[in-house]
Protein backbone atom coordinates (compact mmCIF):
# COMPACT_ATOMS: atom_id res chain seq x y z
CA UNK A 1 0.00 0.00 0.00
CA UNK A 2 1.73 3.02 -0.91
CA UNK A 3 2.08 6.11 1.67
CA UNK A 4 0.70 8.59 -0.53
CA UNK A 5 -3.44 8.93 -0.71
CA UNK A 6 -4.77 6.86 -3.90
CA UNK A 7 -6.33 10.53 -5.39
CA UNK A 8 -3.04 11.90 -4.77
CA UNK A 9 -1.28 8.92 -6.28
CA UNK A 10 -4.01 9.41 -9.19
CA UNK A 11 -3.29 12.90 -10.21
CA UNK A 12 0.63 12.31 -10.12
CA UNK A 13 1.07 9.31 -11.76
CA UNK A 14 -0.21 11.03 -15.42
CA UNK A 15 2.12 14.54 -14.14
CA UNK A 16 5.30 12.69 -14.27
CA UNK A 17 4.47 10.49 -17.25
CA UNK A 18 4.07 13.82 -19.05
CA UNK A 19 7.41 15.33 -17.49
CA UNK A 20 9.04 12.21 -18.74
CA UNK A 21 7.73 12.72 -22.57
CA UNK A 22 8.83 16.68 -22.19
CA UNK A 23 12.47 15.14 -20.86
CA UNK A 24 12.97 12.87 -23.53
CA UNK A 25 11.57 15.93 -26.42
CA UNK A 26 13.87 18.66 -24.51
CA UNK A 27 16.81 15.92 -24.52
CA UNK A 28 18.65 17.58 -27.68
CA UNK A 29 19.31 20.69 -25.36
CA UNK A 30 21.01 19.58 -22.62
CA UNK A 31 23.53 17.03 -21.41
CA UNK A 32 22.93 13.46 -22.18
CA UNK A 33 24.29 12.56 -18.37
CA UNK A 34 21.53 14.58 -16.94
CA UNK A 35 18.77 13.34 -19.38
CA UNK A 36 19.53 9.64 -18.18
CA UNK A 37 19.74 11.03 -14.37
CA UNK A 38 16.31 12.08 -14.48
CA UNK A 39 14.93 9.78 -16.51
CA UNK A 40 16.11 7.53 -14.27
CA UNK A 41 14.68 9.28 -11.10
CA UNK A 42 11.31 9.25 -13.04
CA UNK A 43 11.06 5.63 -14.04
CA UNK A 44 12.18 4.66 -10.31
CA UNK A 45 9.28 6.85 -9.03
CA UNK A 46 6.49 5.31 -11.74
CA UNK A 47 8.11 1.70 -10.48
CA UNK A 48 7.39 2.89 -6.59
CA UNK A 49 4.09 3.63 -7.62
CA UNK A 50 3.51 0.48 -9.04
CA UNK A 51 4.71 -1.57 -6.50
CA UNK A 52 3.02 0.44 -3.39
CA UNK A 53 6.25 1.78 -1.58
CA UNK A 54 5.45 5.59 -3.05
CA UNK A 55 5.99 8.24 -0.82
CA UNK A 56 7.57 6.28 1.94
CA UNK A 57 11.39 7.39 2.89
CA UNK A 58 13.88 5.30 1.66
CA UNK A 59 15.87 5.78 5.00
CA UNK A 60 13.32 5.07 7.77
CA UNK A 61 10.51 3.99 5.37
CA UNK A 62 7.80 6.79 7.28
CA UNK A 63 5.91 8.68 5.16
CA UNK A 64 7.48 11.81 3.38
CA UNK A 65 5.64 14.71 4.06
CA UNK A 66 2.32 15.23 1.83
CA UNK A 67 2.90 18.65 0.63
CA UNK A 68 6.19 18.06 -0.20
CA UNK A 69 5.45 15.20 -2.11
CA UNK A 70 2.56 16.86 -3.99
CA UNK A 71 5.74 20.02 -4.99
CA UNK A 72 7.84 17.12 -5.96
CA UNK A 73 6.82 13.29 -6.63
CA UNK A 74 10.40 12.33 -7.06
CA UNK A 75 11.22 13.33 -3.46
CA UNK A 76 13.09 9.94 -1.63
CA UNK A 77 13.88 11.18 1.78
CA UNK A 78 11.35 12.31 4.74
CA UNK A 79 12.70 15.72 6.21
CA UNK A 80 14.61 14.21 8.91
CA UNK A 81 16.80 11.99 5.99
CA UNK A 82 17.85 14.25 3.51
CA UNK A 83 21.50 14.26 2.67
CA UNK A 84 23.57 17.32 3.79
CA UNK A 85 23.61 19.15 0.56
CA UNK A 86 19.73 18.64 0.36
CA UNK A 87 19.24 19.78 4.09
CA UNK A 88 21.33 23.37 2.91
CA UNK A 89 18.95 23.95 0.23
CA UNK A 90 15.94 22.74 2.00
CA UNK A 91 16.89 25.53 4.61
CA UNK A 92 17.87 28.36 1.96
CA UNK A 93 13.92 27.75 0.82
CA UNK A 94 12.99 28.19 4.33
CA UNK A 95 15.21 31.52 4.60
CA UNK A 96 13.70 32.92 1.32
CA UNK A 97 10.05 32.17 2.27
CA UNK A 98 10.66 33.57 5.68
CA UNK A 99 11.59 37.10 3.82
CA UNK A 100 9.23 37.20 1.27
CA UNK A 101 6.48 36.63 4.02
CA UNK A 102 8.09 39.27 6.41
CA UNK A 103 8.02 41.74 3.65
CA UNK A 104 4.48 41.05 3.24
CA UNK A 105 3.42 41.43 6.56
CA UNK A 106 1.59 45.24 6.80
CA UNK A 107 3.61 47.87 8.35
CA UNK A 108 2.94 48.42 12.60
CA UNK A 109 0.23 50.03 13.83
CA UNK A 110 -1.55 51.59 11.29
CA UNK A 111 -4.16 54.33 11.71
CA UNK A 112 -6.35 56.88 9.86
CA UNK A 113 -8.56 59.55 11.29
CA UNK A 114 -11.24 57.41 12.57
CA UNK A 115 -9.40 54.29 13.53
CA UNK A 116 -6.24 52.11 14.59
CA UNK A 117 -4.63 49.05 14.05
CA UNK A 118 -2.39 46.91 15.97
CA UNK A 119 -1.71 43.02 14.75
CA UNK A 120 0.45 40.30 16.16
CA UNK A 121 1.66 37.15 14.26
CA UNK A 122 3.76 34.19 15.48
CA UNK A 123 4.29 31.56 12.72
CA UNK A 124 4.43 28.09 14.40
CA UNK A 125 7.54 27.30 12.28
CA UNK A 126 10.23 28.98 10.59
CA UNK A 127 7.25 30.50 7.88
CA UNK A 128 3.48 30.56 8.34
CA UNK A 129 0.21 29.93 6.39
CA UNK A 130 -1.80 32.44 8.02
CA UNK A 131 -2.47 35.95 6.41
CA UNK A 132 -2.67 39.58 8.08
CA UNK A 133 -3.43 42.31 5.83
CA UNK A 134 -4.05 46.04 6.73
CA UNK A 135 -4.32 48.80 3.77
CA UNK A 136 -5.16 52.17 4.31
CA UNK A 137 -6.80 54.44 1.28
CA UNK A 138 -4.43 56.71 -0.21
CA UNK A 139 -6.92 59.48 0.89
CA UNK A 140 -7.23 57.79 4.33
CA UNK A 141 -10.92 57.34 4.02
CA UNK A 142 -11.36 53.93 4.19
CA UNK A 143 -9.38 50.81 5.70
CA UNK A 144 -9.37 47.32 4.39
CA UNK A 145 -7.70 44.21 6.90
CA UNK A 146 -8.15 40.97 6.94
CA UNK A 147 -6.56 38.11 9.18
CA UNK A 148 -6.95 34.93 6.88
CA UNK A 149 -5.17 31.14 7.83
CA UNK A 150 -3.96 28.52 4.34
CA UNK A 151 -4.88 24.68 5.29
CA UNK A 152 -1.83 23.12 5.82
CA UNK A 153 1.87 23.87 7.04
CA UNK A 154 5.39 24.74 6.21
CA UNK A 155 6.75 26.10 3.15
CA UNK A 156 3.40 24.96 0.53
CA UNK A 157 0.74 26.93 2.93
CA UNK A 158 3.39 29.80 3.24
CA UNK A 159 3.28 30.14 0.04
CA UNK A 160 -0.25 29.99 -0.60
CA UNK A 161 -0.26 32.75 1.52
CA UNK A 162 1.45 35.08 -0.71
CA UNK A 163 -0.44 34.17 -3.42
CA UNK A 164 -3.60 34.97 -1.26
CA UNK A 165 -1.72 37.87 -0.51
CA UNK A 166 -1.15 39.05 -4.43
CA UNK A 167 -4.79 38.63 -5.13
CA UNK A 168 -6.29 40.77 -2.20
CA UNK A 169 -3.67 43.45 -2.82
CA UNK A 170 -4.50 44.18 -6.50
CA UNK A 171 -8.42 43.80 -5.48
CA UNK A 172 -8.12 46.41 -2.80
CA UNK A 173 -6.63 48.87 -5.75
CA UNK A 174 -9.85 48.44 -7.91
CA UNK A 175 -12.18 49.33 -4.94
CA UNK A 176 -15.18 46.77 -4.86
CA UNK A 177 -17.43 46.17 -3.01
CA UNK A 178 -16.49 43.88 -0.45
CA UNK A 179 -18.94 40.74 -1.42
CA UNK A 180 -17.43 41.63 -5.33
CA UNK A 181 -14.09 41.38 -3.75
CA UNK A 182 -14.18 38.41 -2.18
CA UNK A 183 -15.98 36.19 -4.71
CA UNK A 184 -12.99 36.89 -7.33
CA UNK A 185 -10.74 36.28 -4.39
CA UNK A 186 -12.04 33.16 -4.16
CA UNK A 187 -12.33 32.38 -7.58
CA UNK A 188 -9.07 33.50 -8.53
CA UNK A 189 -7.83 31.35 -5.38
CA UNK A 190 -9.93 28.16 -6.60
CA UNK A 191 -8.61 28.66 -10.36
CA UNK A 192 -5.19 28.78 -9.84
CA UNK A 193 -4.21 26.23 -6.91
CA UNK A 194 -4.92 22.66 -6.59
CA UNK A 195 -8.37 21.26 -5.47
CA UNK A 196 -6.84 20.00 -1.88
CA UNK A 197 -6.30 23.71 -1.62
CA UNK A 198 -8.21 26.51 0.71
CA UNK A 199 -8.07 29.05 2.81
CA UNK A 200 -10.35 30.09 5.50
CA UNK A 201 -10.77 34.15 5.91
CA UNK A 202 -12.02 37.23 7.07
CA UNK A 203 -12.23 41.23 5.62
CA UNK A 204 -13.57 44.32 6.25
CA UNK A 205 -13.41 47.82 5.24
CA UNK A 206 -14.32 50.74 8.07
CA UNK A 207 -15.10 54.19 7.35
CA UNK A 208 -16.30 57.00 8.92
CA UNK A 209 -19.81 55.85 9.18
CA UNK A 210 -18.89 51.86 10.04
CA UNK A 211 -17.51 48.90 9.49
CA UNK A 212 -18.25 46.07 6.23
CA UNK A 213 -17.17 42.49 6.89
CA UNK A 214 -17.23 39.38 5.07
CA UNK A 215 -16.20 36.05 6.58
CA UNK A 216 -15.46 33.01 4.36
CA UNK A 217 -15.55 30.01 6.74
CA UNK A 218 -12.94 31.59 9.25
CA UNK A 219 -13.24 31.71 13.06
CA UNK A 220 -15.77 34.36 14.69
CA UNK A 221 -14.78 37.73 14.55
CA UNK A 222 -15.15 39.48 18.18
CA UNK A 223 -17.06 43.06 18.05
CA UNK A 224 -16.06 44.34 21.67
CA UNK A 225 -18.40 47.09 22.48
CA UNK A 226 -18.49 48.93 25.70
CA UNK A 227 -20.81 46.72 27.49
CA UNK A 228 -21.42 43.93 25.12
CA UNK A 229 -19.46 41.35 22.98
CA UNK A 230 -20.99 39.90 20.06
CA UNK A 231 -19.66 37.06 17.96
CA UNK A 232 -20.05 37.69 14.34
CA UNK A 233 -20.66 34.30 12.48
CA UNK A 234 -19.34 33.04 8.99
CA UNK A 235 -20.70 34.44 5.81
CA UNK A 236 -19.68 31.92 3.23
CA UNK A 237 -17.61 29.27 2.71
CA UNK A 238 -13.90 29.59 2.83
CA UNK A 239 -11.85 30.46 -0.22
CA UNK A 240 -10.79 28.12 -2.68
CA UNK A 241 -13.63 25.29 -1.91
CA UNK A 242 -16.12 26.24 -4.79
CA UNK A 243 -15.22 28.65 -8.10
CA UNK A 244 -18.79 30.21 -7.27
CA UNK A 245 -18.84 30.70 -3.83
CA UNK A 246 -21.10 33.58 -2.71
CA UNK A 247 -20.18 36.21 0.34
CA UNK A 248 -22.93 38.02 2.62
CA UNK A 249 -21.71 41.13 4.02
CA UNK A 250 -22.41 42.37 7.53
CA UNK A 251 -22.60 45.95 8.29
CA UNK A 252 -22.40 48.13 12.32
CA UNK A 253 -21.26 50.67 13.70
CA UNK A 254 -18.43 51.05 16.39
CA UNK A 255 -18.59 54.07 19.22
CA UNK A 256 -15.07 55.50 20.27
CA UNK A 257 -13.21 53.55 21.82
CA UNK A 258 -14.99 49.82 20.71
CA UNK A 259 -13.05 47.36 18.72
CA UNK A 260 -13.31 44.51 16.13
CA UNK A 261 -10.83 41.26 16.67
CA UNK A 262 -9.88 39.66 14.18
CA UNK A 263 -7.47 36.23 15.01
CA UNK A 264 -7.16 32.87 13.75
CA UNK A 265 -7.54 29.55 15.31
CA UNK A 266 -4.25 29.22 16.71
CA UNK A 267 -4.83 31.28 19.26
CA UNK A 268 -8.24 29.58 20.83
CA UNK A 269 -6.86 26.06 19.92
CA UNK A 270 -3.79 26.63 21.45
CA UNK A 271 -3.92 23.52 24.01
CA UNK A 272 -2.25 23.50 27.65
CA UNK A 273 -0.42 20.56 28.64
CA UNK A 274 -2.85 18.30 29.80
CA UNK A 275 -4.40 19.10 26.14
CA UNK A 276 -7.50 21.37 26.92
CA UNK A 277 -8.15 24.20 24.65
CA UNK A 278 -7.62 28.03 25.18
CA UNK A 279 -10.96 28.72 23.15
CA UNK A 280 -13.07 31.63 22.39
CA UNK A 281 -14.26 32.58 26.03
CA UNK A 282 -10.99 32.64 27.88
CA UNK A 283 -9.93 34.99 24.53
CA UNK A 284 -12.86 37.25 25.12
CA UNK A 285 -11.71 37.62 28.84
CA UNK A 286 -8.35 38.33 28.22
CA UNK A 287 -9.62 41.46 25.56
CA UNK A 288 -12.52 42.62 27.92
CA UNK A 289 -9.56 42.96 30.69
CA UNK A 290 -7.73 45.52 28.49
CA UNK A 291 -10.82 47.11 26.73
CA UNK A 292 -9.89 50.55 28.28
CA UNK A 293 -6.31 49.98 27.23
CA UNK A 294 -6.29 50.82 23.92
CA UNK A 295 -5.78 48.42 20.76
CA UNK A 296 -1.76 47.33 21.37
CA UNK A 297 -2.30 46.63 25.01
CA UNK A 298 -5.27 44.61 23.91
CA UNK A 299 -3.39 42.57 21.63
CA UNK A 300 -0.38 41.99 23.78
CA UNK A 301 -2.34 40.74 26.76
CA UNK A 302 -3.99 38.09 24.71
CA UNK A 303 -0.65 36.53 23.29
CA UNK A 304 1.09 36.85 26.89
CA UNK A 305 -1.94 34.64 28.19
CA UNK A 306 -1.41 32.20 25.63
CA UNK A 307 1.85 31.90 26.50
CA UNK A 308 0.57 31.64 30.25
CA UNK A 309 -1.66 28.77 29.18
CA UNK A 310 0.29 26.65 27.11
CA UNK A 311 3.32 26.51 29.34
CA UNK A 312 5.66 23.97 28.67
CA UNK A 313 3.61 23.02 25.31
CA UNK A 314 4.63 24.33 22.43
CA UNK A 315 2.53 26.05 19.61
CA UNK A 316 1.13 23.64 16.92
CA UNK A 317 -0.43 26.19 14.52
CA UNK A 318 0.46 30.08 13.67
CA UNK A 319 -1.33 32.52 15.82
CA UNK A 320 -2.14 35.73 14.21
CA UNK A 321 -4.77 38.33 16.03
CA UNK A 322 -5.50 41.84 14.87
CA UNK A 323 -7.50 44.60 16.94
CA UNK A 324 -9.11 47.85 14.58
CA UNK A 325 -10.56 50.08 17.34
CA UNK A 326 -12.37 53.18 16.43
CA UNK A 327 -10.52 56.05 17.85
CA UNK A 328 -13.31 58.96 17.83
ZN1 LIG B 1 13.00 9.37 6.90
Amino acid sequence: MNAASGSLIHELRPKIIERRERLRAAAHSVSAEYVNDLLVEIDATLQKIDNGSFGLCETCHDPIEADRLECNPLLRFCLDHLTEKQLRAHEQDLELATQIQTRLLPARDITTRDWETHYRYQPAGVVGGDYCEIIASGDGQSLFFAVGDVAGKGVAASLLMTHLSAIFRSLVSLDLPLTEMMSRANRLFCESTAPAHYATLVCGRATASGVELCNAGHCRPLLLQRDATQRLDPTGLPLGLFCGGQYAVRQFTLGAGESLALYSDGITEALDPVGEEYQEERLIHSLRVHFEHGAGAMADSVLQDVVRFRQTRPPVDDMTLLIVRRRR
